[in-house]
C-alpha cells in the first residue's frame, strides 16, 4: 500500500479525475494521503505587462475552486494543492516535497508527436524519483 499519492490534474481535463482517484483508493489504505495538484503556467514577465491586471490570481482562484470541487466529490478524503510553475517541474517538486511515493497521472490521446504519451506525463515518467502509474 502506497503512503502518499500524488494526483496531478489538469483542470481542463477535471471530469477524469474520478477515475484517477478510485484507482488512488485501490491502492491505498485509510491512512494513505492522497493530494490533488493543479499546476498554472507561470506568465512571462513580459506577457504580464500586456495582460490584464491580477490574471495570474484569478486563475489561482479558478484552480482552487476546480480542485475542491473534486475534492469534494471524492469518496475519500484529499489534500488540495495549487502552485505557480512549469507543470512538470513543479509536479515533480512536489512529489519530493510531500514524500510522495506514488503519482497517478491521466494520459489522454496525445498527438502523433508524442507517440502514446502527453508530453507533461513523459517528463513525469521518465524523471520522478518515485513510482508512476500512468492512467489510460
Ligand atoms: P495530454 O496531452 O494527454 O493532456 P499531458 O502530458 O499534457 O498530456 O497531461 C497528462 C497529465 O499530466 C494530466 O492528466 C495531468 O495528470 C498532468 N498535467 C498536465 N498539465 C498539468 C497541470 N497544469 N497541472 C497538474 N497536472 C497536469
Amino acid at each position: 500500500m502506497f503512503k502518499t499519492i500524488l494526483i496531478p490534474i489538469d483542470i481542463a481535463h477535471a471530469s477524469e479525475s474520478k477515475s484517477v482517484i478510485d484507482i488512488a483508493v485501490a491502492n491505498g489504505n485509510e491512512d494513505t494521503q492522497v493530494i490533488l495538484l493543479n499546476v498554472v503556467e507561470e506568465i512571462p514577465r513580459w506577457a504580464a505587462v500586456e495582460l490584464p491586471a491580477h490574471i495570474q490570481d484569478k486563475s489561482l482562484q479558478i484552480s482552487q475552486d476546480e480542485l475542491h470541487a473534486v475534492a469534494k466529490a471524492a469518496s475519500i478524503k484529499t489534500e488540495v494543492d495549487v502552485r505557480v510553475g512549469h507543470p512538470y517541474h513543479t509536479i515533480l517538486e512536489v512529489a519530493e516535497e510531500k514524500k510522495a511515493d506514488l503519482i497517478i497521472i491521466a494520459s489522454h490521446q496525445p498527438g502523433l508527436q508524442d507517440y502514446l504519451l502527453g508530453s507533461t506525463a513523459a517528463k513525469v515518467v521518465r524523471h520522478a524519483k518515485c513510482s508512476v502509474m500512468v492512467v489510460r
